[in-house]
This record gives structure tokens, sequence and C-alpha cells, in this order.
């Protein structure tokens, strides 16, 4: 548990997009009253389509890695730089040389090589950060640029961020991001609960089972549930099977509830509705989980 800021920080992930982890982190933010939460999904984040925010955001530039630029009244032509770029990040057009900087991974190997000091350190924004402070709530999110890496460092930045807010809350949740790249290191490190929200298909057990493989390297605890399960109910069985056979701790299964999109975006959600009472189970073992751990 992470002791220090007595809180449980649980990141919800899947391995693959599409799987509704956005619906999922939406109703436990709501569920769990959570105080502070973050759209980890840099490249395509939407928490905020959903969380209902009346206050203007705090925003702030973020610099990734450096970029470089050649200062061409300084280049003597030797094309040095161009035979030296392992990116390929230098363009050469008729005897005068250019850094692209969608190329470009800021390794400054050019730069120091370069023997007429023509090549200079530029700082690139390569995405935003918001913070949203509402009232006793405080909500992270952040988006790259188009065609700027740096995407975990980004993670980190907003999370980071938040930190530095010092907001206390019972539980953090994170909406992360699909795949196992550098953006899902950077939202699972430092959590207690990966809440891995997979579907009943080929593509989402494979995903799964390299997402439950990060958590545990990252020595985060992975709890999974399967969304749609009604959907492919053979699927649903061999994945529960698995879960079973490798000790991870499975929490349930909800229905496909076509409602659910609808209402996420345009209406309150329907708590009688089947998908609901699943749900509720499944939070309910959830916290259970959570107070069992806290008690180790
Ligand atoms: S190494 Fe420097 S001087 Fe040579 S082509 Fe590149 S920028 Fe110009
Ligand atoms: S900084 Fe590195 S990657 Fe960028 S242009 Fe120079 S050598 Fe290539």
């Amino acid at each position: 548990m992470n002791k220090e800021i007595n809180k449980t920080t649980i990141v919800v992930l899947s391995g693959k997009g599409g799987t509704g982890k956005t619906t999922i982190s939406n109703i436990l933010i709501e569920k769990l009253q959570s105080k502070v939460f973050i759209d980890c999904d840099v490249d395509a984040p939407n928490l905020h389509l959903v969380q209902k925010t009346n206050v203007k955001p705090i925003e702030r530039g973020f610099v990734g890695l450096p970029k470089y630029q050649i200062v061409q009244n300084l280049c003597i032509n030797c094309g040095k730089c161009y035979s030296l770029c392992a990116y390929q990040a230098i363009n050469k057009t008729n005897d005068t040389y250019t850094i692209d900087p969608y190329r470009c991974e800021g390794c400054s190997l050019c730069c120091v090589k370069c023997p007429a000091d023509a090549i200079k350190q530029v700082e690139q924004i390569d995405g935003h950060t918001y913070i949203y402070n509402q009232q006793d709530k405080l909500f992270g999110t952040a988006q790259t640029n188009i065609g700027a890496g740096n995407s975990g460092k980004l993670v980190t930045e907003i999370r980071n961020q938040i930190r530095d807010e010092n907001v206390k809350t019972e539980f953090e949740i994170i909406d992360g991001p699909p795949g196992i790249g550098c953006p899902v290191i950077a939202s699972i490190t430092n959590t207690n609960f990966a809440l891995l929200v997979t579907e009943p298909s080929l593509s989402g057990l494979s995903d799964l089972k390299r997402i439950i493989q990060t958590a545990l390297i990252l020595k985060t605890i992975p709890v999974v549930i399967i969304n749609r399960a009604d959907l492919n109910i053979k699927l649903s069985a061999v994945i529960e099977k698995y879960l079973k056979d490798n000790g991870i701790i499975y929490l349930g299964k909800l229905p496909y509830d076509k409602n659910i999109i609808r209402k996420n975006n345009l209406e309150p959600y329907d708590e009688e509705s089947i998908f609901f009472k699943k749900m509720n189970e499944i939070i309910k073992k959830l916290i259970e989980l959570i107070n069992k751990e806290k008690e180790i």
C-alpha cells in the first residue's frame, strides 16, 4: 500500500483499446467518491468528455526530449551530421542540410560532432497538461501533440503535477492507455491495483495476458473484469479458466448494455440495470480486496 499518502491508487487498463476502460473509470470515480483522478491516455484522452467539469483548467505546455536545428549561415555543408544521424532525421536538399523535427530523437550526436557549431538545441512543445481543480475534486488530463513522442514522460508529468497539489483522497483513479508501452508503464508505476478490463475476444485475451505480466513485473496487483461477457460466452469461460489457472484475481463479468455509452455521454446511469447490479457487486469485491490488502 501507498503508506506515505494513505490512499489506494487504482489504474484501469486492458492491454488493448475499446474494452470500456473510460466507462469503468468514470463509474469507479463516482462510486468510490474519488477526489483525485487522472486520464493518462495522453494520445487519445476522453475522460474529460464524460467528467462534466465546469471550471477552466490550468494548462501547461510540456517539453519532451530536446530537438535540434541547423543554423544555415553557420553551416559549412560538410555533411557530417547527415552521415552520423542514426534516425535519418537530417535531410539533404541541394547541399543544404535541415533536421526533420518529427524524426529527430534528440540524441545530440550531430550537435556534438558538428565542426562549425552550427547545430543548436531548440525547445519544442510536445503536448499539454490540464488540471481541473473543482471544489474538493482534482482532475488531471494531458494530450500529446500530433507526431510528438514522449507520451510516457507526459504521463509522469501529469501524475507529478497532480501529486504536488497534495489533495487528500481515499481512492485515486487513473484511466490508463491501451497497450503495454511507455505510457502504460508510467501509468502503472506506484499504483496499488491494476483493474484490467478485458472483453471476450481472442485479441482481448492475448492483450490481457501481456498486461497481466506488465502489472506483475511492476509489482501492482492485477484484478480482472470481463466486459460485454455475454457477447461470447465460450471465450468468457476460456478467460475465466486462464485467470483461475494462473492465480489471477477475477472480480466478475459485465453484460453488454447498449445504453451505457449513451447514458455515459448524455444522461445519468440506470442504477437498476443488470449492468449496474453486476458493477456494484464488482466494486464491493474490489473494496473487500483493498481492505484485506490494507490489513497485511
Ligand atoms: S555537421 Fe554542421 S557544418 Fe556539417 S553539414 Fe551538418 S550542420 Fe552543416
Ligand atoms: S539530435 Fe540525434 S536524432 Fe536528432 S538530428 Fe541530431 S543526430 Fe539525428
